[in-house]
């Protein structure tokens, strides 16, 4: 009785998927027309500092087409602002043959008149976007093995190596490799307070430069500190494309921001972004003060590149 105790009204709709037998496994295909690594994957991971990650995140533009995942009833779309998925802005949720569900989050549109409608695997059901609570455009995919939420599991691999639409079987598996990188601020960088700065060796931007690669996903460790206990810092790491040396556009996906003190801390930024081809990657990170005058002291960078 999920449903009801969050106040979807579609309760008559899910009154039978209780009777539905699992015995059917639910034929599975890949949510997007391109297969990119994950830009955060299910669960912790990493990341303690963050709750625990119901879904499967994919970074990609704004606009780009989200298909469902297998075949199904649409039981839900549109936005659901008063109870526990105001998070997922706008967002569709497919019912599957063995009582299986899948959520599609935070997509700029939904395809018109899709609910209490069967789609097929593939079908168009909306387009990325960034509704509700998201740093920036992806698609939050989230598979229940029933009609609850508390019993999502890991969407990676069911769908991630699922065919795409037309694919050529013998895509070539992706390989990984390791990112290690330090920096040692050897004269403190300090950033005033109410100001925000790059992060600096000396004269000379940080910057993390990554192989060509299809994703990335790494953690920068800073360390820092503040004059003051209690002071608000905002973390921003940007995301250059490099095409033969040149920086092609920078982006921000997202930011982040920490509450910090007097005792230097060990803050971590995620660098993870999949990428639309083969690209060379530059990292550079913003690290602004709301409160007190800011020290860093020194960073790490470990994490993995995936490239074909
Ligand atoms: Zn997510």
């Amino acid at each position: 009785m999920a449903y009801a105790a969050t106040g979807i009204a579609v309760g008559a709709i899910l009154t039978d998927v209780s009777a539905v037998s699992a015995s059917a496994a639910v034929q599975w295909v890949h949510p997007l027309e391109e297969r990119l690594e994950p830009s955060r994957p299910y669960g912790s991971g990493d990341y303690p500092q963050y709750s625990f990650h119901r879904g499967l995140d994919y970074g990609r533009e704004t606009g780009t087409s989200v298909l469902a995942a297998a075949a199904g009833a649409v039981i839900f779309a549109g936005v659901n602002s008063s109870n526990a998925f105001s998070w997922a802005g706008n967002h569709v949720i497919i019912r599957h043959s063995d009582g299986w569900h899948s959520l599609y989050a935070h997509m700029s549109a939904i395809t018109p008149n899709l609910l209490n409608k069967t789609v097929q695997p593939y079908s168009v059901i909306g387009k990325v976007g960034s509704t509700g609570i998201a740093t920036g455009p992806h698609l939050h995919i989230e598979i229940w093995s029933s009609a609850s939420r508390d019993d999502n599991v890991d969407p990676y691999p069911l769908v991630h190596r699922a065919p795409l639409s037309g694919e050529n079987p013998t895509e070539p598996e992706l390989q990984a490799e390791s990112i290690v990188q330090s920096f040692n601020f050897a004269s403190k960088q300090t950033v005033a307070a109410g100001g925000s700065a790059l992060l600096k060796i000396g004269d000379d931007q940080v910057t993390i430069s990554i192989g060509p690669s299809v994703a990335v996903a790494a953690v920068l460790t800073l360390s820092l500190s503040a004059a003051q206990n209690d002071t608000r810092v905002s973390l921003t790491p940007f995301y250059a494309h490099v095409v033969s040396g040149v920086v092609q556009s920078e982006t921000s996906l997202w930011s982040q921001t920490e509450i910090i003190g007097t005792t230097a801390t060990g803050v971590k930024i995620p660098i993870q972004t999949a990428l639309p081809a083969s690209r060379f990657l530059r990292v550079r990170v913003s690290v602004a003060s709301n409160g007190s005058t800011l020290t860093v002291q020194q960073g790490t960078v470990r994490g993995t590149r995936f490239f074909t």
